[in-house]
């Protein structure tokens, strides 16, 4: 059963991908609505392993970025957490993780779910028409970025876009906070709050 009672006969997935280093309450908030919104059974969360936009960047070991994902997730039944990406060799490519979730879950209808900042950039893959017919796209609103589509150069009869309420956190500024001693309580869950600090990360 979904939150508005509806009984699906194909079950309707979100997967919101992300580093999540760490995942904050702004990629809550962004599946906590689109699953209100397109009335979806559950919402996968899934880790990347390298993530291909970032290789100039060094990132957190995956394990902990995964822990963060599942400690932030836990107390919502509709939450999960996938480790297709992160036990995938390599660098992640958004058409595999679409490829491993249809593979696991070869009845349900997908939603993935970005920021309007990310979905340009995941539509500009060779592999953009393959993952076009694997699953919808739903980018939310993201302050800072324009929300228009058009402007986005992202074919709009794929793409939905959602207003969703606006959370200017970013992960870049609480790994900054984090290491400047600023808190960052209500910016993360409690729990990655303490798993910051009780791992060391960021420092
Ligand atoms: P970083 O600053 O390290 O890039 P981030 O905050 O952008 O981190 P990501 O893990 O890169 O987080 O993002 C995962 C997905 O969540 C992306 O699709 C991104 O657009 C979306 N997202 C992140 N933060 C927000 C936010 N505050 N509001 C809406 N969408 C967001
Ligand atoms: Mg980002």
């Amino acid at each position: 059963p979904s939150a508005r009672g509806n009984h699906h006969s194909v079950p309707r997935i979100g997967i919101m991908g992300g580093t999540f280093d760490p995942i904050h309450n702004g990629h809550l908030v962004a599946a906590s609505e689109v699953s209100w919104v397109y009335d979806l059974d559950e919402v996968i969360f899934v880790p990347t392993g390298r993530p291909v936009f970032k290789l100039d960047k060094s990132v957190t070991n995956a394990e902990d970025r995964y822990l963060m994902t599942v400690i932030a997730t836990a107390s919502n039944p509709k939450f999960t957490v996938s480790r297709v990406d992160i036990d995938r060799p390599g660098v992640t490519y958004t058409i595999d993780t679409l490829r491993d979730i249809r593979a696991a879950r070869p009845d349900a209808e997908l939603f993935f779910i970005t920021g309007a900042d990310a979905v340009a950039e995941i539509m500009r893959w060779k592999d953009a028409e393959e993952m076009l017919r694997l699953t919808r796209f739903v980018a939310v609103s993201r302050p800072g970025y324009s929300s228009d589509l058009r402007k986005l150069d992202v074919p709009t009869r794929c793409v939905d876009m959602l207003e969703i309420p606006a959370l200017a956190i970013s992960s870049t500024d609480v790994r900054r906070r984090s290491e400047q001693g600023e808190p960052v309580w209500y910016l993360v869950p409690d729990g990655v709050v303490q798993y910051i600090s009780k791992h060391g990360l960021y420092r």
